[in-house]
């Protein structure tokens, strides 16, 4: 199978909303008169953001997903991404399970593959992602205001929990397991919940590299500090099964969680709870933005916890 072979067989789709798709030197894109373009692009690469062992199609799920979360974070209406990828070779199995994963993720946000670029190389997948929004309603890092409440989707830690089953430090079998290696290897942008926020919430962003740091990233763009109650962090069942001081390295320095981590004023508390429910996803109250910087944290007795739990930097770790 040749370079244009591949294309054919396992990328190329009829668009429906693009004016043009895969074939010719560019895309074209056509968003809605008068909205904002949100573009996001996130790298994969074997052995730093996933194992040799991971199945094709949950590989392909996981690459679109963790640049819809972007989107999500933004408030941003998927529309199109593009795909670029290096594959050791043209293996038909993986190919197949890979764009299956894909295409199932992107069909279920509406979100088209319009272009891309296939090289040979160690394997690794660039998507660059295309969303919508009105002008002036892109949820910002930048937004949070001290006395806001902060809140974050889903649960937190379980990603975490699954890697360290496979660094040995940690054993689960069985539905245990399967659980947080789901959460690993399929995560579920919030899309629908970060469209339900526009107008609600007051910064937000998406947790990829552990909550600590990446809400340190709302603090620095705002301006503000803030204050978490260690105990309130959402997590699984399996999760809470586990010694307290793993506990809290998976919630607050996991990674590869994908949740909304976001502020809104106290008044906006019942629009919050409205638009998890219309989106379908728990959300939980874990802390408030402080005027005075850096992150406080405290446990459920008000005792000060120590903010050891660094985020996963590429160059430092
Ligand atoms: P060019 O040489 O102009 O960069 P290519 O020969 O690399 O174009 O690609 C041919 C067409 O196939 C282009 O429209 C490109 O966007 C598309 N394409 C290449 N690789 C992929 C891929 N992995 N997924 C989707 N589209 C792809
Ligand atoms: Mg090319």
């Amino acid at each position: 199978m040749g370079e244009f072979e591949l294309i054919a067989t396992y990328f190329k789709r009829d668009v429906k909303r693009a004016a043009l798709g895969v074939g010719d030197d560019c895309a074209l894109l056509a968003p809605a008169p008068g909205m904002q373009l949100a573009v996001s692009s996130d790298m994969l690469v074997e052995g730093r953001h996933f194992l040799a062992t991971v199945a094709p199609e949950r590989l392909g799920h996981k690459a679109l997903a963790v640049n819809l979360s972007d989107l999500a974070a933004c408030g941003a209406k998927p529309l199109a991404f593009t795909l670029a990828l290096a594959l050791p070779r043209a293996d038909a199995a993986f190919l197949e399970g890979f764009s299956r994963g894909l295409f199932a993720l992107a069909d279920a946000h509406g979100c088209e593959l319009v272009g891309g670029d296939t090289t040979q190389g160690p394997l690794n997948i660039c998507i660059t992602v295309f969303g919508e929004v009105l002008p002036g309603q892109a949820l910002l890092r930048s937004g949070a205001r001290a006395g806001d409440e902060l809140y974050v989707s889903g649960t937190l830690g379980d990603a975490r929990l699954a890697l360290e089953v496979f660094r040995g430090t940690v054993s689960l079998a069985g539905d245990a397991f399967d659980a947080v290696l789901c959460a690993m290897e399929q995560p579920q942008p919030r899309i629908a919940l970060g469209l339900a926020l526009r107008g609600v919430a007051s910064s937000a962003i998406d947790v990829s590299d552990g909550l600590a740091g990446d809400l340190s990233h709302i603090l620095q763009r705002s301006g503000v500090g803030a204050t978490l109650d260690v105990d309130k962090l959402p997590r699984s069942e399996v999760l809470r099964a586990q010694p307290l001081a793993l506990q809290r390295l998976c919630t607050l320095a996991g990674g590869d969680d994908y949740e909304l981590l976001f502020s809104a004023a106290p008044s906006r508390a019942a629009q919050v709870r409205a638009a998890a429910a219309r989106a379908g996803v728990p959300v939980t109250r874990i802390g408030r933005i402080d005027a005075e910087a850096s992150l406080r944290l405290h446990d459920a007795q008000g005792r000060a916890v120590s903010n050891q739990f660094d985020s996963f930097d590429h160059f430092r770790s």
